[in-house]
């Protein structure tokens, strides 16, 4: 028999996913900085703050005091207690840190797991667009069918009942969102949870609240957590992490909260791929959640300061507009004056003005004619690279 095409022995719900386009864009920098050329990445997500020293600290003591071997699956007790104290003060979020807590390898890990102990062939998630790359892919390989929910630009990106209502289905079982959202620097307002609250009850449906960037607010904005809401409580699960809060991408860091029913399952799944997460590295997250949270506050106002750098320089260029971000750390600019698709702008912005940029299309089509650029730059190369931005788009 002649052999097969490796490729056939590919998984066929595997074969047709898409690498993800935020990794596939920063693997492109770092080869054409390997290569000598000077790129200015504005593309990832990734805070240019180092870890706060006494988290740093934490973790090289566990390490050195032997901490390197297996740990409790679902997470260390002492972080697991933090965790549930950190949801209650901040977010209102009443969880058993015994069982309604589950500690894994980033917020990206959580999600993952989830989706695949709760979505099965034949489920709907609805995923608000523009939205964050993984989320349907995630659904996918857990053989759900990720459904659109596309929000329009023209009112800036808002979620309305109408649009909720046009996608949903008998099969649909889990809403998805992301409040502060990557990548349209929108925070829900109260209009927008009332949406989800009411579809939530009346279709009965889950909520998967993912609020990674929750502590990146500008203008005074709160942030508000789905499970804190009596009538959502019993039916959300909560997703965050130490990535952005703490500039802890590395650490790989993250987890998942809510009912003990769900979590259960979940906690399957993570049993049987991850086992647990280094001891070590849940140290630094103990003392990131228990100890200063100034660090926070520091970073956010470079964000900040970043933002207020930037809109104004985009603006100058002409068919560019951009609203100012009320959470998260991405500019969503408006170019769909500038006479091309967010594809081609960000690749000619790669290719002539050495600035890494995401084209808004990676975060479905709802993003065409939008260009997402991260402030997690050091406020001179974000001008620069705006400048190259601004005389490249001029040509
Ligand atoms: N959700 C959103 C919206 C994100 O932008 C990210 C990217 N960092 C994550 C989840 C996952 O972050 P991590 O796995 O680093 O905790
Ligand atoms: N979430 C970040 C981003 O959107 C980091 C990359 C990733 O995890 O997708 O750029």
């Amino acid at each position: 028999m002649p052999p097969r095409p490796l490729l056939e022995f590919a998984a066929s719900r595997v074969r047709t996913l898409q690498p993800s386009p935020t990794l596939a864009v920063t693997e492109r920098v770092r080869a054409l900085r390997r290569s000598g050329v000077e790129v200015i990445d504005l593309a990832s997500g990734d805070p240019d703050f180092p870890t706060p020293v006494h988290i740093r600290q934490a973790a090289t003591a566990a390490i050195e005091a032997g901490d390197t071997h297996y740990v409790t699956a679902g997470g260390l007790p002492e972080l697991r207690a933090a965790i549930a104290a950190k949801l209650a003060s901040d977010n209102g979020v009443q969880v058993d840190p015994d069982g309604e807590v589950l500690v894994t390898a980033g917020g990206k890990a959580a999600l993952f797991e989830a989706m695949q102990a709760l979505v099965e062939p034949g489920t709907e998630v609805l995923i608000l667009e523009p939205s964050w790359v993984s989320f349907a892919p995630m659904v996918q390989l857990s053989g759900g069918t990720p459904v659109p929910v596309r929000l329009s630009a023209d009112d800036g990106f808002r979620l309305t009942a109408e649009r909720l209502a046009a996608a949903i289905s008998p099969r649909t079982r889990i809403l998805l969102v992301n409040s502060p959202n990557n990548p349209t620097g929108r925070v829900f307002d109260e209009a927008e949870w009332k949406v989800v609250r009411e579809a939530a009850v009346a279709w009965d449906l889950l909520i998967f609240s993912d609020e990674i960037y929750e502590k990146i607010l500008f203008d005074g904005r709160a942030h508000h957590s789905p499970a804190s809401f009596p009538e959502l409580a019993g039916r959300t699960l909560t997703f965050n992490g130490f990535s952005k809060a703490y500039a802890m991408t590395g650490w790989r860091l993250g987890y998942v909260a809510g009912p003990r029913a769900l979590l259960s399952q979940i906690a399957k799944v993570h049993g049987h791929s991850a086992t647990c997460v280094p001891g070590f590295t849940q140290r630094g997250a103990v003392a990131a959640l228990n100890g200063p949270q100034t660090p926070i506050a520091e970073m956010v106002a470079a964000w900040d300061r970043r933002r207020r750098i930037a809109v104004p320089l985009l603006e100058q260029i002409p068919g560019v507009r951009c609203p100012l971000p009320e959470g998260a750390f991405y500019l969503f600019a408006d170019v769909r004056g500038a006479g091309a698709s967010s594809l081609e702008l960000a690749n000619r912005i790669v290719e002539q003005a050495h600035v890494a940029v995401m084209p808004g299309t990676a975060f479905g089509e709802a993003g065409e004619g939008f260009l997402r650029i991260a402030l997690t730059t050091p406020d001179p190369q974000l001008r620069e690279a705006l400048e190259r931005i601004r005389r490249c788009l001029q040509g």
